[in-house]
This record gives C-alpha cells, structure tokens and sequence, in this order.
C-alpha cells in the first residue's frame, strides 16, 4: 500500500478546480453588475428621471431598453443553461446563490452550537452589511444612491421604503444561507419543475461503491444543497434528488481533497450515462 509520501501530492488546482473557476464567473457577473451602472454604460436614475447608455443621457423610458433586453437577456441564460445542463446557472452565475454561498461559509464559522453571543452578535452584523451591499447592488441599477440622503427629492420616501423592503428579502436570503436555494427562490423552483436535463451528472465512478468511501462524508457535507452526490443523480426528488443539483462541482473538489494526498484515486467524477446501479446503492443500504 502506497503512502501519503510515496506519490506525488496534488496542486491546489487539481484539488480546488470547480471552486476556482466557479467563483471567477461569480465574480465576473458580480463585476459587471456594479462596473455597468456605476459607469453608465446602462443606468435608470429614477431620483432624476432621466436614464443613461454609453455614457450618454437619455430619457428614462430610452433608458428602460437596455435594463429589459439585460433582464430578458438573464431569462433566457436561466432557461438555455437549464435545458443544456440543469441548475447551472443557480451553482455558476447567480450572484445571489454566491452571496447566499458565502453567508453559509461565514455561518459555519460564527454560528455553531458552542458560539458565544459576541460571534452571534458579529454574525447578524455582517449578515446586515452583505445584505445591505447586496441590496444597493442592484438600486445602484436604478437609482443615483446618494437620494437616501436628499430628502427634498420626490422619490425619498418612496425609495427608502422599497429599499427596506428589498432588504428584508435580502437579510431572510442571507440569513437561512443556501437553504433560499434550495426551497424558496423562484428561479431556483422553475428548474426544478422543468424537466431536468444535466448533461454532465456528478456521481461515483462506476467501479466503486458506497462501502469505498468509508466513513468520509466529506461531499455530502460540502455540497451546497444538502445531497447525497454519490447517488443523489439516481433519485427524481425535489429535495433530495438531481434536481436540486446546482452542478457546483464541490463534491468532485471534495473527494480530491480527502482521496488524492493519501495516494487514492477519487470516487467522484462527472458522467454523460449513469452507470447500473442496484436499489441498495440508490437508498443509500449499502453504506
Ligand atoms: S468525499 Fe469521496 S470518499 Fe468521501 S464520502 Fe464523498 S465520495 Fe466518498
Ligand atoms: S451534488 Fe455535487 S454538483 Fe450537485 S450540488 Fe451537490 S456538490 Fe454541487
């Protein structure tokens, strides 16, 4: 048996590939959601009723074009990606599945059985900042943010009050983390109901088997939406089968990481056909 010394250990890349890439793109759209109206390549300030493209100042209802064509532009993404490979677009580019992704990782950090209330208390604080940039990211598309502090503007009130309300929304998404993923967003809901097509399905390579794995659990810990990756693409479940799946690539990453620096060939891989599987792996008996 070879040991952990005996073959050479794996790069961060090999281990952390999906990660890496899939936080580039989130990053990428994060970008250009503040980068476009920020510079006014497309912006609607409803504060002055006039709007924004290229640069150049147009009325509010010309302004309105681009702000559509990019809403329908993400429809259309959500609706394509879904048909090609399932939930890709909520595990790749949705940027409140990043925020919502990063909450989870600040909640296992601060909020755990034996937390004491100054992390509490730290956690609910930067929950409230996210939520807060998180909510400006997307005013910042319609509004010039400094008219929540003109309150002679006619729109003062009437964006404080949907920017609270906003926020509310945005705070409970935070808040419970991926379980908005999982069971309240809309977008999230409407791919999970259309027939799921994933292409490329995450499961075991076909020559191992649940009592391969040991007593890890590594992958069902660290996939995002609560599944069991090993067999989860088996199960047709809203919850708990492959329609949840967000396509991520964590429990690929996961397995590298706890299977290749002790010199084992990871069990995780993507596959295009599921291989034959019998009733006990699917229930998950044979572990
Ligand atoms: S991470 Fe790999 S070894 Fe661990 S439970 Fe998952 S498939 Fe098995
Ligand atoms: S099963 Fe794997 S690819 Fe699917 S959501 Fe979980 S970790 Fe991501």
């Amino acid at each position: 048996m070879q040991s952990a010394q005996s073959c050479q250990q794996p790069s961060y890349w090999e281990t952390h590939k999906f990660t890496i890439l899939r936080n580039a793109v989130y990053i990428v759209v994060i970008l250009a959601l503040i980068i476009i109206p920020t510079f006014k390549i497309a912006k609607i300030d409803l504060a002055h009723n006039e709007a924004w493209i290229f640069g150049e100042k147009v009325s509010v209802e010309d302004g309105l074009a681009p702000v559509i064509f990019a809403a329908g532009f993400f429809a259309i993404l959500v609706i394509v990606m879904n048909l090609v490979n399932g939930r890709v677009f909520c595990g790749w580019i949705c940027p409140g599945g990043f925020v919502a992704e990063l909450q989870e990782n600040l909640r296992r950090k601060f909020l755990g059985v034996r937390s004491s209330s100054g992390q509490k208390i730290l956690y609910w604080v930067i929950t409230l900042i996210i939520s807060i940039l998180f909510t400006l990211l997307f005013f910042n598309w319609v509004t010039d943010l400094r008219v929540f502090f003109y309150y002679t503007n006619p729109t003062f009130a009437g964006m404080w009050f949907t920017f609270l309300a906003t926020l509310g929304i945005v705070y409970f998404e935070l808040f419970i983390g991926k379980r908005w993923c999982r069971t309240f967003c809309p977008t999230g809901i409407y791919q999970k109901i259309t027939p799921y097509h994933h292409k490329f399905k995450p499961t075991m390579k076909p020559q191992f088997n649940l009592k391969d794995c040991g007593h890890c659990r590594e992958c069902i810990k660290n996939c995002p939406m609560a599944l069991d990756p090993r067999r989860m693409a088996y199960i047709n479940d809203f919850y708990k089968g492959i329609q949840a799946c967000i396509v991520c690539g964590n429990c690929v990453d996961t397995c590298r990481q706890v299977r290749l620096p002790e010199c084992k060939e990871e069990l995780m891989t993507w596959v295009q056909e599921l291989p034959p599987r019998d009733p006990s792996f699917i229930s998950g008996k044979t572990h």
